[in-house]
C-alpha cells in the first residue's frame, strides 16, 4: 500500500505559466526519495502540493487513505511535514522554544509533554543550546535545523524537505544528512546536491518541464544520466 499518491497532477500559476504538466507516481511507506532537476522544473511546486500548499489545477493527492482536499487539510499536515526552503517561512515566534512547541500545544498537547517533546527534538537536530534564543539572530544552519526541528516535534509520518542542504557549511551538511538517514519513515526531498541524493535516497525522480522524466533507482538514473 502506498503512503503517496499523485496521479496527473497539473499546477497552473496565476499568470499562466505551466509548473507542472502531468506528473504521477507513488511512495511507499519508508522510502527516501529524491526530486532532482533543473532550475524551474517543477520540483519546489510539486512539494508544496504534498500538504495542500498549492491547489491542484487538476489532478489527484492521497496522503495514506485520505484524499487531499480542503476537509482533510488538518489531518493532511499532520502526516506530512514541511521543511521549506528558506527557514524564515516558518520560524515566527519569540524564541526557538516556542517555534517547536507551537505544533504539539496546537495539537493539544500537556504543558509537561510539550517541554519534553521539544527537548527530544531539538536535542536530536543539536539545537538545545539555542532553545531560548530568538530565530532571526540564528545563522542559516541553525535556523534549519531548528526549522527541521518544528516539523519534528509533530511526529510526521512523511518528512518533506525541499533543498535541505542549501546554504550549509559542509559540517551542517553532514549533521543534517544523518539526522535524514535516521529518520525512520517516508522521506522526499528536493536537491541539487545529488552527492548527498546517491547517498541517502534509494530512489530518484527526475522533473524536466513539469513531467516526470524518470523514475527509478537512484544508481540506475544517475548512470543514465
Ligand atoms: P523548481 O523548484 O524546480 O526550480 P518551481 O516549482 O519553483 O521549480 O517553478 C516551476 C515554474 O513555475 C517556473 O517556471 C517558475 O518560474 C514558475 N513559478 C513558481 N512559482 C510561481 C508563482 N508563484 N507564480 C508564477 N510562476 C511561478
Ligand atoms: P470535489 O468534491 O470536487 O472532489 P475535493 O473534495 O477534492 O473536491 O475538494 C473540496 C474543495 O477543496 C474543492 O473546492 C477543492 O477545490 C478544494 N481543494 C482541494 N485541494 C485543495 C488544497 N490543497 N488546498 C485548498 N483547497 C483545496
Amino acid at each position: 500500500h502506498h503512503i503517496v499518491e499523485v496521479k496527473n497532477l497539473r499546477h497552473v500559476y496565476s499568470d499562466g505559466t505551466v509548473a507542472l504538466k502531468d506528473a504521477s507516481f507513488r511512495i511507499t511507506h519508508g522510502e527516501s526519495v529524491g526530486i532532482i532537476g533543473a532550475n524551474g522544473a517543477g520540483k519546489s511546486t510539486l512539494l508544496l502540493h504534498l500538504n495542500g500548499y498549492l491547489e491542484p489545477t487538476s489532478g489527484n493527492i492521497r496522503i495514506g487513505d485520505i484524499p487531499l482536499s480542503k476537509g482533510t487539510l488538518p489531518d493532511i499536515r499532520r502526516t506530512v511535514g514541511m521543511v521549506f526552503q528558506d527557514p524564515d517561512d516558518q520560524l515566527f515566534m519569540p524564541t526557538v522554544f516556542d517555534d517547536v512547541a507551537f505544533g504539539p500545544f496546537n495539537l493539544g498537547m500537556a504543558v509537561a509533554d510539550v517541554e519534553q517533546r521539544v527537548t527530544e527534538v531539538l536535542e536530536l537536530v543539536g539545537a538545545n543550546h539555542l532553545r531560548d534564543k530568538p530565530p532571526y539572530n540564528l545563522s542559516g544552519g541553525e535556523k534549519k535545523r531548528v526549522a527541521i526541528a518544528t516539523v519534528l516535534s509533530m511526529s510526521p509520518d512523511i518528512l518533506v524537505m525541499d533543498e535541505p542542504t542549501n546554504g550549509l557549511d559542509p559540517f551542517a551538511r553532514r549533521q543534517l544528512m544523518a539526522l535524514i538517514r535516521d529518520f525512520k519513515h517516508t522521506r522526499i526531498f528536493t536537491s541539487h546536491d545529488l552527492d548527498m541524493v546517491l547517498e541517502l535516497c534509494e530512489r530518484v525522480i527526475v522533473l524536466h518541464e513539469g513531467e516526470v522524466w524518470a523514475d527509478g533507482p537512484t544508481l540506475e538514473i544517475f548512470n543514465n544520466e
